[in-house]
């Protein structure tokens, strides 16, 4: 866990390298765009943000099981002082009465779920990162929002 500063960018490819195949196999198509400067640094673990990116994408992978045109889309926002990371997708998305369970070591949905990736990501994401992960489920799937401080 060590901490360094690093770019965003190559946590996040880290991570889809891993995924790249499956995500092919299962035809899902996604898409990685830099709003603003693509060169974002931040302080902290690359190994631990890039675990995160990695449940948050396998999780939409996922919930895109039987959707017709399944994506996934990595968005990178910054300004001054903060980046975001959306991570989304067109998945079948997450029902209100659970959304507040989802973050709760071993819950899981699936047969043979740990229900420890999101558990995980949020203690990265706020012990580590001193960030916020969020929520947001729609018709259209779900939204996943990671938010912290830039490093300089
Ligand atoms: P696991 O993937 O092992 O089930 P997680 O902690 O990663 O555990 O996720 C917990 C639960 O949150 C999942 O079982 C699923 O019900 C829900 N979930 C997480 N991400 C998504 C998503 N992108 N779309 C729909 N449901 C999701
Ligand atoms: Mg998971």
């Amino acid at each position: 866990k060590q901490k360094e500063t690093f770019l965003v960018k190559e946590a996040i490819e880290n991570s889809l390298y891993i995924l790249e195949e499956d995500l092919k196999k299962r035809n899902i198509q996604y898409e990685i765009s830099f709003l603003k400067d693509e060169n974002i640094k931040v302080f902290g673990s690359k190994n631990e943000l890039s675990q995160v990116i990695l449940s948050l994408v396998s999780n939409a992978s996922d919930a895109l099981s039987d959707i017709e045109k399944p994506f996934i889309n990595i968005i990178i926002d910054s300004n001054s002082a903060d980046v975001s990371i959306h991570i989304k997708d067109n998945g079948k998305g997450i029902n209100k009465k659970i959304q507040e369970k989802i973050f709760e070591p071993y819950f899981t949905t699936k047969e043979k779920g740990t229900g420890l990736g999101l558990y995980l990501s949020k203690l990265i994401i706020e012990k580590s990162f001193k960030g916020k992960i969020q929520v947001v489920s729609q018709k259209e799937g779900s939204l996943f929002i990671l938010l912290f401080e830039k490093a300089i």
